[in-house]
């Protein structure tokens, strides 16, 4: 018997190798993004055998349970039969309700579907078509929203921001699979402080956190930190400037690089500049760009911050 079958098919898996390289050296299309086991977007689930304990860290206690785990760091050496997490069942029908711009080039996109568990800053898969899937973080709070709340950068170029433009309106069907991600408020004490920290549309998972957060009663500082290329780019300042006036421990901070921009500068090192002090107490969430997620872990690790106090996702393209 093969070691690893793909839906019904064996796959040649050497010794000691992923299950996300021999996927990919068989010419199956399974997405990735960090292959570190972090960011979980090459999520599977086997349909039978056990998957390693190491390739289900992350997960939660629901995802282990149903067999999924991460192919980029499973190594099997007994059989498994795996598939896509969408033949889990977990694909569901979607109505586009509302597409609206939250600036220049990012839009808000509000989706109804079936209601299904979820937490404020995973992300969901959005599904076009068969060929065309993007993740996308949760703005939105499940017990507050009756839809989704996705912020959707539009890149000029990119396929699914075309199919944004072109072709989706209020009423447009497709598909949603997830929810993914461990990037959500769990694990945190009620008064220790939180620092969140993005950039671009890395927004929409922090706005979610920080929702989720007010919701379930945070007493300890919350600091969120918005970095843009312009002043345009830091969608929803008004509003959570707002929020930050009527909530004595929530603190909003902006910057954009553009040096004419009102609150100029460069969103890490101003976020690093402040939190340098107060590492070793500090819960972070770090959402947006590889580039400004990466420095960010490595420069709040050298400053003396456990890696267990930092939850991120990296916004990787495809
Ligand atoms: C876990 C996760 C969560 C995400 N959450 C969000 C979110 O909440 N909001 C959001 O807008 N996006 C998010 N993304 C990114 C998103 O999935 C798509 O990659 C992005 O929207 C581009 O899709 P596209 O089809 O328009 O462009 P594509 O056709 O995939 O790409 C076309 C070109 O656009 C450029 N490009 C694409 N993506 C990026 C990027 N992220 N940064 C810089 N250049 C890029 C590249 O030059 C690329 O070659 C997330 C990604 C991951 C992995």
């Amino acid at each position: 018997m093969a070691l690893l079958t793909y839906k019904d098919r064996p796959v040649d898996l050497a010794p000691g190798e992923t299950v996300l390289d021999a996927l990919t050296r068989a010419g199956v299309d399974a997405p990735s993004s960090c292959r570190a086991g972090t960011c979980q977007t090459c999520l599977h689930r086997a349909v039978e055998g056990t998957p390693p304990p190491e390739s289900q860290n992350g997960l939660t206690a629901a995802q282990k349970a149903l067999g999924f785990f991460l192919p980029c760091v499973c190594r099997p050496t007994q059989p498994l039969t795996i598939a896509p997490p969408d033949d889990a069942g977990a694909r569901l029908e979607a109505t586009l309700r509302a597409i609206e711009p939250l600036s220049h080039d990012v839009v808000r996109l509000r989706i109804e579907t079936t209601p299904f568990p979820y937490r404020p800053g995973q992300f969901i898969e959005l599904i076009a078509d068969d060929d065309l899937r993007r993740h996308y973080s949760l703005a939105s709070h499940p017990d507050e929203d009756p839809y989704l709340e996705l912020h959707v950068r539009l890149h000029p170029g990119g396929r699914m921001s075309r199919r944004l433009m072109a072709e989706m309106k209020p009423g447009h069907r497709l598909h949603v699979a997830g929810p993914r991600g461990t990037c959500f408020y769990e694990g945190v004490e009620l008064d220790q402080p939180l620092a969140l920290i993005g950039a671009g549309t890395g927004l929409a998972p922090l706005y979610g956190v920080l929702r989720d957060a007010l919701r379930r009663g945070h007493r300890g500082p919350i600091r969120l930190y918005h970095g843009a290329r312009d002043r345009k780019g830091l969608y929803l300042a008004d509003e959570l400037q707002a929020l930050a006036q009527s909530r004595e421990n929530v603190e909003y901070i902006a910057a954009a690089l553009d040096p004419d921009a009102p609150f100029g500068g460069d969103i890490a090192a101003l976020a690093l500049a402040e939190e340098r002090a107060r590492v070793g107490q500090t819960a972070y969430f770090l959402c947006g760009g590889e580039g400004l997620v990466k420095r960010l872990k490595r420069d709040l690790f050298m400053a003396g911050a456990s890696m267990k106090a930092i939850r991120s996702d990296v916004f990787s393209a495809g």
